[in-house]
């Protein structure tokens, strides 16, 4: 009787699927593939030898990053009637996502795969590119956090500019920016009542963070105008109201947006909407190769892309083209030990900015000083925000043991890992922490944590063994006392220590240093005019963000990156606009 009914579903199942294939020979059908955050899933219509239509139907990528590929991606399936299309450069989760679930849609419709495997030719390269010239007021190479502010705040002051951005995608390392932009002395402190983190304490956190080797005028300058930043940012419809501390200050300085989200993928956002908006033009997959110099002054760059050699003219020229923490030949020549870390940094931090600069004549500072991030989870090299510290989490060792005060700079964190036993900890974490922030719970998704319902549940799922266990339960019952005391007698943390870790499910991820930050760069002044190797301003030419160095000495506090790009960024258009149009 039993095999009679399987016999019977068996032959309805294959009656359904031939008349799925059946059906004039096109079908559609869906599939999904493991995206970003969560399935992505696409819907297709194909016949055995042509895929006519990829459309992704359900999604949650990164805007700006994983959007890229949904918005390509499918078109260049169809296009290619191939499963082998090249991943979109930087989103590369998502790209594999799409063609999963384009596999996973044909094999489901009873079609092979196999057949849509054929290798694409490469497309041929013109035997010559096409020269073009270009005219504008003021070109800027890099559409990251940088070049998008000085790109706004310059067309503002009426100045007609071109962004070239080498990637495929605006946002560069910006993007994954998690936690938020340090600022003193702003509204939003004042609305909650925090009225110790003024400018002069933000300098001298800064200044020791950075080990006094900071360029002291630069973060005079930063800190001086981060209120005013933070205004400006609201004007243009992307505030950041709620503030929290961060690792290696002793005050609250970190704004981020109200909603939870991480800073860097909102504010790419905006800024790029108000670049829209303002009608400017950012030039994507185009690489500035040489700034070009006349009377020695920069009066535009060289660039290029898959077929075209661009000229490009321009009264003043803005570096804003990032650090170089993808560039291991150049990192290394610099501090050799770094040759086998992982990295937290987009594909396009190359430095490229910085070899060029230093072609025209730029002097260039702290080169050597290359920071690590003490949480990075090592399997995809994603770094785990230090926003999750500033709201409680902690960091423990194999022994089930705190080993540091968590909160202190990301150098210090980052030395005291190594000397751990396997060189890695756990950052843990509870549901309260989860509720109130939206990476922690895009990690859990992605499977990077252990969780646990009580203390010894999650140090066992932790890997934890023997005594460790123990040790584990000891040390969270010892922080959550630390905590309600506001006293943290074993290792002095002052931050961080709102909401102590009581509210189960409790989560653990393990963590180790990766290479995040240069520090180093192009020399500028206060008004981000690039200084020569003689110590003398090279007309015409302005650095913003992670190209230049100076600001964060030795050690980068989290935060400052954000407030770097947007204070200096602001600065670099305004000048530049006014140079540009004098
Ligand atoms: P910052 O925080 O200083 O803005 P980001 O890393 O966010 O730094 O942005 C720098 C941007 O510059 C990235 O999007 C990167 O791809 C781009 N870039 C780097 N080199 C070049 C180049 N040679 N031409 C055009 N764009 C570039």
């Amino acid at each position: 009787m039993k095999k009679t009914l399987a016999f019977i579903i068996a032959l309805a199942m294959v009656f359904c699927l031939s008349l799925a294939v059946a059906d004039g020979d096109r079908v559609t059908a869906t599939g999904k593939g493991q995206g970003i955050d969560g399935d992505v899933v696409v819907k297709i219509e194909a016949d055995q030898n042509k895929i006519y239509s990829v459309e992704v139907v359900e999604q949650n990528e990164t805007p700006g990053i994983g959007s890229v590929a949904v918005e390509k991606l499918p078109d260049a399936i169809v296009e290619a009637n191939s499963l082998l299309v090249d991943s979109i450069s930087g989103a590369t989760v998502t790209s594999v996502a799409i063609t999963t679930a384009v596999r996973e849609a044909l094999t489901s419709a009873g079609l092979d795969p196999a057949a849509f495997e054929n290798e694409i030719a490469a497309p041929e390269a013109p035997a010559e590119k096409e020269n073009v010239t270009l005219d504008c007021d003021i070109v800027i190479v890099g559409a990251g956090g940088a070049g998008l502010t000085a790109a706004v705040r310059a067309n503002q002051e009426g100045a007609k500019v071109l962004v070239l951005e080498k990637m495929a995608m605006v946002g560069g390392n910006s993007l994954k920016a998690s936690g938020g932009m340090n600022c003193a002395g702003t509204k939003f402190q004042e609305a909650q009542g925090i009225t110790d983190s003024g400018v002069q304490e933000f300098i001298e956190d800064t200044m020791n963070g950075g080990h006094q080797m900071n360029d002291l005028a630069l973060v005079t300058t930063m800190a001086e105008n981060s209120a005013a930043a933070v205004e400006w940012l609201e004007s243009i419809g992307a505030p950041l109201p709620k503030v929290a501390a961060t690792g290696g200050t002793t005050h609250k300085y970190l704004h981020s947006p109200e909603d939870g989200s991480p800073v860097g993928s909102y504010l790419v956002a905006k800024l790029n909407e108000q670049a829209q908006k303002q009608g400017i033009e950012i030039m994507l997959n185009t690489t500035a190769t040489e700034i070009r110099m006349q009377d020695g002054a920069a009066v535009g760059v060289k660039a290029e892309d898959a077929v075209h050699e661009y000229t490009i003219n321009a009264k003043a020229v803005i570096l804003a083209s990032g650090g170089f923490g993808s560039n291991f030949e150049l990192m290394t020549s610099f501090n050799p030990s770094l040759a086998n870390a992982v990295t937290t940094n987009h594909p396009g931090a190359t430095g490229d900015g910085i070899l060029m600069a230093e072609a025209v004549g730029a002097a260039t500072v702290d080169m050597d000083q290359i920071q690590l991030h003490p949480t990075v989870y090592q399997a995809t090299s994603m770094l785990v925000s230090e926003k999750m510290r500033s709201l409680g989490a902690i960091l423990v060792n194999q022994e089930g043991k705190r080993f540091t005060n968590d909160l202190s700079t990301r150098d210090a964190v980052s030395a005291a890992e190594l000397e751990q036993t396997g060189g890695y900890a756990y950052i843990i974490f509870d549901q309260n922490l989860v509720d109130h922030n939206k990476s922690a719970k895009e990690y859990i998704e992605k499977g990077m944590a252990a969780s646990g319902e009580t203390y010894e549940d999650l140090a066992k799922n932790m890997g934890l063994e023997g005594d460790a266990v123990a040790a584990f339960v000891s040390t969270m019952e010892t922080w959550n006392k630390a905590v309600a005391d506001g006293n943290d007698a074993e290792f002095g943390r002052n931050n961080g220590m709102d909401d102590d870790l009581s509210t189960a499910p409790f989560y653990a991820i393990q963590i180790a240093p990766g290479i995040h930050h240069t520090m180093g760069g192009v020399k500028i002044d206060t008004n981000t005019e690039v200084i020569n190797t003689k110590g003398e301003v090279i007309p015409g030419l302005y650095a913003a963000g992670e190209v230049t160095g100076g600001v964060h000495g030795g050690n980068r506090i989290g935060g400052n990156a954000v407030c770097d790009f947007v204070v200096f960024g602001r600065i670099a258009g305004q000048q530049a606009a006014a140079y540009a149009t004098q």
